[in-house]
Formats: structure tokens, C-alpha cells, sequence
């Protein structure tokens, strides 16, 4: 390094400088650590397990979210490195935790400790294995399933063809409204997924319809009198058209 040459901002000599300017002042100008305004935990109420994507995972954790929850919604400069993170709660009500992070970050050498602010939303549901066992509470069931006119497409394929269409559908919709999804079971033509929100049923129909160009029928069944009112359970049936590529040979072993 040319002794000569001084930091342009500080003015500081006999320092490593990146296009003139040294690690300190880098540090202080750079953004190097920011989180979204707000971000959601899936909490299941009967376990603790998790949703992330589309599974559920880390059963027998608090229900309240932990830095293994709040830590992933942090975002780091690329070229920074975070050393530690200490989360203040500031308020919180039932389901939303104003926070602090307290976070030190490592940037070109030098440490830097910045605070950012985020605030966390729970939303408790209740993950399959729990739904099954208290009784399978839902209200509406979206049935996925192949095109009606029954090419020869072997169930083991159909439904794992359905299960990539079925994730695509789910990473389109809001993130409410892929909580309502509780459960799915295997059926030998496609899957029958289980929801806790009539809405949202329909809202997943209509993106595999506009966005996978399937068809949709909706039936209704009576499940019962509540408060001197019928409630019905609605069925949705989803069709997806037939798959890219040849079909299997129907003979084939
Ligand atoms: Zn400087
Ligand atoms: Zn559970």
C-alpha cells in the first residue's frame, strides 16, 4: 500500500482502502443489515411444530417464536458476515411481537453492531398429524386430480405430478391463505387436501384454474346443524389437464 494514499472520506493514512475509501467509513455507509417490516411464524397449538414451505417441522418447540423463527427473516449484506444477534422484545400482544434485533455484524475486518427493528405475526394452526387426532376439523376439501377423460397415467406418477402442480398453486397464493391447508390424504386418483377455510379453498381452486389451466367443480354436503343453521362442507374438485410428454404404453410392465 502507498503509505501516501488516505482514506477520502476520513482522510486517515496507513489503512487498507477499497476504491479509496477504508473499512471503518465503508462500514458506517453501508447498509449491512435490514429486515422485512413484518414477517409470519405457522405455529401449530397442539404440538409446536412449524410450517415452512409447505412442511412442518421442529415439533416440541415454544409456541411463542425463538431466534431459530426470527433469525432466517434477517437480511445480511453479502459481504458482511453475522457474528450474533440479541432480540429485545419491546411490546406484544396476543399474536404480534414488536422486536429489536440486536445484531454485530463483520464487514471488510471490522465489527459493527446494528439494530433493527421487525415485527413478528404467529398464526397457530393446527399441523396434520395434530388435525387427525383431535377429529379432523375442516370445512372444505379441494380434490386434485387428473384430467376426467383418464389417460394412462399411473397413480404413483399422477400424484406426485399433482403434488409438484399443487405446490406451484400453493406458492401462488397468500401465505393466510396456504395456512388453511390442515392435512392430505393419498387417494389412488390424486390427493385430497383438507382446509379450515371454506375461502380459501376456493381462492387455491381459482389459481390452479387462471394459473394451471385446470377445471373446477363444487359441490356441497351437508355436515351437520350449528346454531339452528345447516353447515355445509364444500368439495372442490380440481382437474388439471394431462401432462407434458408421451404417456406410458398402457401395456407397459
Ligand atoms: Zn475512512
Ligand atoms: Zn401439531
Amino acid at each position: 500500500m502507498d503509505p501516501g494514499e488516505f482514506c477520502v472520506v476520513c482522510g486517515r493514512t496507513g489503512r487498507p482502502l477499497t476504491d479509496g475509501v477504508c473499512a471503518d467509513c465503508d462500514a458506517d455507509r453501508t447498509v449491512l443489515l435490514t429486515a422485512p417490516e413484518r414477517g409470519e411464524v405457522v405455529v401449530c397449538s397442539g404440538c409446536g411444530s412449524r410450517r415452512v414451505g409447505g412442511r412442518w417441522e421442529r415439533a416440541g418447540s415454544p409456541l411463542v417464536p425463538t431466534e431459530e423463527d426470527l433469525t432466517p427473516f434477517l437480511n445480511v449484506h453479502p459481504e458482511a458476515g453475522l457474528r450474533s444477534v440479541r432480540w429485545e422484545e419491546r411490546s406484544a400482544t396476543a399474536t404480534v411481537r414488536e422486536l429489536l434485533a440486536h445484531a454485530t455484524v463483520r464487514f471488510r475486518g471490522v465489527e459493527r453492531t446494528v439494530d433493527v427493528p421487525f415485527s413478528v405475526r404467529t398464526v397457530t394452526q393446527s399441523c396434520p398429524d395434530c388435525s387427525r387426532r383431535s377429529g379432523r376439523y375442516y370445512t372444505a376439501v379441494v380434490q386434485l386430480r387428473g384430467p376426467a377423460d383418464g389417460r394412462s397415467e399411473r397413480p404413483r406418477e399422477l400424484r406426485a405430478r399433482l403434488d409438484r402442480l399443487w405446490s406451484g398453486v400453493l406458492g401462488e397464493a397468500r401465505p393466510d391463505v396456504r395456512g388453511a391447508v390442515s392435512w392430505r390424504e393419498e387417494r389412488p386418483e390424486g390427493w385430497d387436501c383438507y382446509l379450515v377455510e371454506t375461502v380459501a379453498a376456493r381462492q387455491l381452486a381459482r389459481i390452479a384454474k387462471q394459473r394451471f389451466g385446470a377445471t373446477l367443480k363444487e359441490s356441497a354436503t351437508l355436515a351437520g346443524r350449528k346454531d339452528g343453521h345447516d353447515v355445509y362442507r364444500v368439495t372442490v374438485c380440481v382437474r388439471f389437464p394431462a401432462g407434458p410428454g408421451p404417456s406410458r404404453p398402457r401395456d407397459a410392465a
